[in-house]
């Protein structure tokens, strides 16, 4: 989760909201990361999760991450909760949760619907005060009006 959050505080240089996400393999070998980029890539896919999704098929050579851990600093929406069950990732663990969108208890409960036939493990609340303080701060300074 530190490599995580550390992910998720270069976003709001480029102005995105602040969430970031690692890849790792079973032996703990960190197979990719991403940061939050839909304003820099102008791309509304260009989530954490996704990102660091493919960096880690792209590394592995495989679309298959089966044994992998994605560890994101928020509950997962709706396409990247998704975009895990496709890629077989074994185990989910993430930070703040998400009560506006969050797709992994929150709203929906896209990993363990047990009409998939792929659910991965979920550990959720890991430095959730950590995650959630980067985005308050983040939203606090965006809602501020200009001083000039
Ligand atoms: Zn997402």
């Amino acid at each position: 989760m530190g490599l995580a959050l550390a992910q998720a505080r270069l976003a709001p240089a480029h102005g995105d909201v602040p969430v970031g996400a690692v890849v790792v393999a079973p032996d703990g070998t960190m197979l990719g990361e991403g940061r939050n980029a839909r304003e820099r890539d102008g791309d509304p896919t260009a989530h954490a999760e996704v990102i660091a999704l493919r960096a880690a098929a792209a590394r592995v050579g495989s679309w298959r991450l089966a044994g992998a851990t994605l560890v994101v600093t928020l509950e997962p929406c709706t396409m990247c909760a998704g975009a895990l069950v496709l890629a077989r990732v074994d185990r989910l663990v993430y930070g703040a949760v998400d009560d506006k969108a969050g797709a992994v208890g929150s709203l929906w409960d896209v990993v363990r619907d047990r009409r998939l036939n792929h659910r991965p493990e979920v550990i959720p609340g890991v430095r959730a005060d950590e995650c959630a303080a980067l985005l308050t701060a983040f939203f606090a300074t965006r809602r501020r009006p200009a001083a000039n």
